[in-house]
């Protein structure tokens, strides 16, 4: 099986997600599970610490291979992006407009992924624009699951601070959307999977399944939850549910 630099598997563009990724398009895609969910959050991070992301400038998955080798570059296994390519092109010489400032705040993302993601700007011939999974499968599943359970420990003020975004106000409708009308068993589903669709940015799918837990499914017992919780919900319940909220105890 043909590998790419680092080691991971040569992929065809569907086995990719296609995005968008925090709302900017990288064409092609990453590759979809883990990959892409990490990806996602480097993108937060970069936007936080090192500067905006310009849509229409970033590259994903792209079967090449690097340019002088004939090794597979990591964008072909859907394991590299690329970001404001025009404003970091690669060298020799380096052309980057970053400062100081940002090439530090560069490796300190590096870090803080654990070295599981490495910047391109530090190569032989630096290419600044370019990042890519420097780990194995497991250690991009544990750093997944690290900032999953950075979410979960936020406190519940900070998951409905996220919850005001639109993106979170988005999120929370669907959620409750489902929560009317879809099936009675997908309930435990509910948070995830909305969290991984719709609410790409910190917080949301943690404040989104806050919620969720808080309102009683239809078969409970009203006397097993807190009656003080649900009230606070009922503006956001879609016109016409008929969810047991009527039967709460007053
Ligand atoms: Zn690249």
């Amino acid at each position: 099986m043909a590998v790419s630099q680092n080691n991971w598997p040569v992929v065809s563009r569907s086995a990719c997600d296609e995005g968008p990724f925090e709302g900017i398009q990288f064409p092609n895609g990453i590759l979809a599970g883990d990959v892409a969910y990490v990806m996602r959050w480097h993108l937060r991070r970069y936007r936080q610490t090192v500067e905006p992301i310009v849509n229409g400038t970033c590259w994903g998955w792209n079967a090449k291979r690097i340019s002088g080798s004939d090794d597979w570059s990591n964008h072909a296994s859907g394991t590299a992006w690329d970001i404001n390519a025009p404003q970091h092109p690669m060298g020799p010489p380096v052309r980057t407009n970053m400062s100081q400032r940002e090439i530090d705040a560069c490796h300190a993302l590096e870090a803080e992924s654990g070295h599981v993601i490495r910047w391109g700007g530090d190569f032989s011939r630096p290419d600044p624009m370019h990042w890519e999974i420097r780990g194995s499968r497991s250690q991009v599943a544990a750093l997944a699951r690290k900032i999953r359970e950075g979410e979960a420990d936020m406190t519940q003020d900070e998951m409905l601070d996220a919850l005001e975004s639109p993106r979170g106000r988005a999120a929370l409708r669907s959620a409750l959307v489902e929560l009317a009308y879809g099936p009675a068993d997908n309930r435990e589903s509910i948070a995830g999977r909305i969290g991984n669709i719709d609410a790409k940015i910190d917080g949301v799918s943690a404040g989104v399944a806050l919620l969720v837990n808080a309102i009683p499914p239809p078969e409970s017992n009203p006397a097993e939850f807190d009656a003080g919780k649900p009230d606070q919900f009922e503006a956001d319940r879609p016109h016409g549910s008929n969810e047991p909220h009527q039967e709460s105890p007053v």
